[in-house]
């Protein structure tokens, strides 16, 4: 079978969820010079074609780009070292907004959102549209930024010195847990059940693909809640004689609660708090938890998203591979996956 939790380490990550998002504000610009590979270099080179330099952006920051680097701090009046720090860069980085772009910058910006920031329904395609302004948007709502759609110096600032791990998987995770607590949402596991975890994104078959869920190990026996109201819109097998449950909440999200023994059927209403199953032996090697999953249901685009949650056929396209591409097959996600880590944050009840 597909998917199974064989690691029983339990840890707990609730340290990066502390972090304000506005603490990426902080990010420090990544200083490039010859040699220097990657997204940020995709992105110097667009932004110095975009200021008339003619080079090639292939992500390596060669002899054609160092030339033109020192030739355009020189024309700037900057230190003409070839190396981009802060200085350079904020000389680089024009302001986008859909009202007033440039081709190649926004290519730089585009770039970085799909390929830095897993944003992968976006096309490099120098058009700042609709799609670029929503994952803008989606963006800056992750790093505490202003919402305005318009990529200024704070969204640049963030863009290439941030990591993607700042974003977890979805954009905006953590904000999206911390919503859903203050709306009240509860946690998955009743008061008094004790509780270890397995973290999402941890390695499973030899590192070839990571975990989708956060796990929450607990006795057999133990009910599984629903989070929040909605309807139940799958209740069937799961792996090694487990089912699961997958509930569809009013804002369009949708819950997965795996390795259980269901209680529900494809149509019930349920209310936050209703339990939906409860905690069995899986027949693989006899652990037992909640394996837990979340879905946004939109798109940054602000498209719902629709389709069943795991693909073990596709190949590309709307589905994600849970571990970033390396393997083509069985355990791809849908692609509004939301890192589960934050259900943590959920009052128990
Ligand atoms: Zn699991």
């Amino acid at each position: 079978m597909k998917h199974k939790c064989v690691s029983v380490i339990a840890i707990v990550v609730l340290i990066f969820l502390l972090i304000p998002p506005s603490s990426a504000k902080a990010a420090s610009m990544p200083v490039l010079k010859l040699g220097s590979k990657g997204n940020e270099v995709y992105a110097l080179q667009y932004l110095l074609i975009d200021k008339g330099y003619n080079l090639a952006s292939d992500g390596v920051f060669g002899r054609g780009t160092l030339k033109a680097v020192k030739s355009f701090q020189q024309e700037k009046g900057l230190e003409e070292d070839g190396a981009v720090g802060k200085r350079t860069w904020f000389e680089l980085a024009p302001k986008q907004s859909a009202s007033s772009y440039s081709p190649y910058a926004s290519k730089a910006l585009q770039h970085l959102l799909k390929h830095k920031f897993s944003f992968s329904f976006l096309d490099v395609d120098g058009i700042f549209g609709g799609a670029t302004r929503k994952a803008s948007i989606a963006f800056q709502k992750a790093f505490g930024l202003d919402q305005d759609g318009i990529v200024g110096l704070d969204t640049w600032i963030s863009m290439l010195g941030s990591s993607a791990s700042d974003l977890h998987f979805y954009p905006g995770a953590s904000l999206f847990w911390k919503g859903k607590r203050d709306e009240g949402w509860c946690h998955p596991i009743p008061l008094g059940a004790s509780i270890s975890t397995q973290p999402f994104g941890q390695a499973r078959s030899s590192g070839e693909r990571t975990h989708a869920a956060i796990d929450y190990i607990v006795d057999v026996g133990t009910n599984v809640l629903a989070v929040a109201d909605g309807e139940v819109i799958a209740s069937k097998m799961f792996y090694f004689g487990t089912d699961e449950v997958q509930v569809k909440h009013l804002d369009g999200s949708v819950s997965r609660y795996g390795e259980i023994e269901s209680f529900v059927s494809v149509g019930k209403k349920v209310k936050k708090g209703e339990a939906l199953g409860k905690v069995i032996k899986n027949s693989e090697n006899n652990l037992h938890m909640l394996h837990f999953e979340m879905y946004f249901g939109w798109d940054a685009s602000g498209n719902e998203v629709v389709g069943d949650l795991t693909d073990e056929k596709a190949k590309s396209g709307s589905y994600l591979y849970v571990d970033s591409g390396r393997h083509g097959s069985g355990f791809q996600r849908r692609r509004d996956l939301i890192d589960p880590t934050g259900s943590q944050l959920l009052a128990r009840r």
